[in-house]
């Protein structure tokens, strides 16, 4: 069979999970274009400002937006914040003091959370090096968060509980809103009191719910994931109770300052429309990530999640088995791409990661992950990270260039 018959034949069985896909894309966009009805945006908001940046009414409307779709009470979203790292780090670190507790309870961190928080090496300035008192509550033998566990490790002690929506560079699933909201409850019941933060990165729009709207305190992620749709140049979020979310705004510029300050400098449009976007984008990326699940499945290797579970986020994990392979399948991806097309890849360390990495990512937005992109550290079991795509068509085409792989090349 031609590798496009594949296709073909894989997008048969695809139907179904594509059908309930789109009904979620749809229930998001709308979701997502009331709250601009809401805040009746005109073109000319768009206009970037300068200097401090007092009264920007492009950031501040983009604010009072995303609060809207997200259901939280207040929101930074800036391109001052740097990355997804900075977002998640900027919560953590304005909301502890010396002496409090955190406690992860879905297992280790993303990699470069591991730094922020200081766990093998706590330099100035990380978690533990400020005196936070740190714990992980590890994952069952599923994979999955271990109530029981949690139920034990939290106590009137617990500051804060951190919660990470997507899988990381791990194949445990991925959590789905409704086990977040068991997570918030089953943490709740034992201290109302203690602030629950979910890592929203990879999950914003893969379902109908959001964090915020099931009780999550602090919400944060990247622009250049999902709700950036493609078009964000950079910047983070961060969406929660108004009290924690004034806290970590004067962390973020300073005491007295907060969300007052920092200009928007870049035309807002880009902003504005990658978030109006992205409940669609986000459905092309998954759609893709079905497909190519779907067709590694087909060739024999294990896939996370497989073709037709329910996804919760847009990334897939595919085990490879050997660094060769998860390098060969990234260049397949790279020399596929509209961007740097001609580079070839190779591992190496990258700030914020202890194992070498190696990262195809031929995007418009440097490393932007909701555009196709596949990533790997360099350890056991030789996994790669594979998501994204602002079209559909184009993670067909790099499916059609994985088959011709598995088939002819090997
Ligand atoms: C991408 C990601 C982050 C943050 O990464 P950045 O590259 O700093 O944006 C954090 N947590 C998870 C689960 C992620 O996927």
């Amino acid at each position: 069979m031609f590798p496009l018959d594949v296709i073909r034949e894989a997008e048969k069985d695809l139907a179904m999970e594509f059908h309930y896909y789109d009904e979620i894309a749809y229930v998001n966009q709308v979701k997502v274009l009331n709250a601009f009805k809401n805040h009746r945006v005109r073109e000319n908001n768009f206009h970037p400002a300068s200097g401090y940046g007092y009264g920007d009414y492009a950031r501040d409307n983009l604010e009072a937006i995303y609060t809207e779709v997200f259901g939280g009470e207040d929101a930074l979203v800036r391109s001052q914040i740097v990355s997804g790292t900075h977002a998640i780090a900027s919560c953590l670190l304005a909301l502890l003091r010396p002496g409090d507790e955190l406690i992860s309870i879905t297992g280790a961190p993303y990699d470069t959370l591991g730094k922020v928080i200081g766990k093998n090496k706590p330099i100035r300035g990380t978690i533990i090096e400020k005196g936070i008192d740190y714990k992980e509550v590890p994952l069952n033998d599923e994979g999955h968060p271990d109530i029981e566990a949690i139920r034990r490790a939290v106590s009137d002690k617990t500051t804060m509980v951190l919660i990470q929506r997507s899988k990381g560079y791990s194949l445990r699933p991925s959590l789905g809103i409704n086990t977040i909201k068991t997570l918030i409850d089953t943490v709740k019941s034992i201290n109302p009191s203690t602030i629950v933060m979910v890592d929203n990165c990879y999950g914003e729009f893969a379902e109908d719910t959001e964090p915020p709207q099931v009780g999550a305190d602090i919400t944060a992620g990247s622009l250049i994931k999902n709700p950036g749709g493609g078009l964000a140049p950079s910047g983070g979020y961060i969406i929660g109770r108004q009290n924690l979310v004034e806290e970590i705004s004067y962390y973020l510029t300073a005491p007295g300052l907060g969300k007052d300050l920092g200009a928007s400098l870049l035309n807002s449009r880009w902003l504005y429309q990658g978030l109006f976007m992205a409940p669609h984008t986000v459905m092309q990326a998954i759609k893709g990530a079905c497909l190519i699940a779907y067709i590694f499945e087909k060739y024999g290797y294990d896939v996370f999640p497989r073709w037709n579970e329910r996804r919760v986020d847009i990334v897939q994990a595919i085990k490879l088995g050997s660094p060769d392979e998860v390098l060969k399948l990234c260049q397949i991806i790279q020399s596929n791409s509209p961007i740097d097309s001609d580079v070839q890849l190779e591992y190496a360390l990258l700030p914020g990661y202890t194992d070498q990495v190696v990262m195809a990512a031929g995007t418009f937005v440097q490393g932007s992950s909701i555009e196709l992109s596949c990533d790997a550290p360099l350890r056991e079991p030789y996994c790669a990270y594979l998501q994204g795509g602002l079209t559909y068509e184009h993670v067909r085409f790099v499916a059609s260039k994985i088959i011709e792989w598995l088939t002819e090349g090997k």
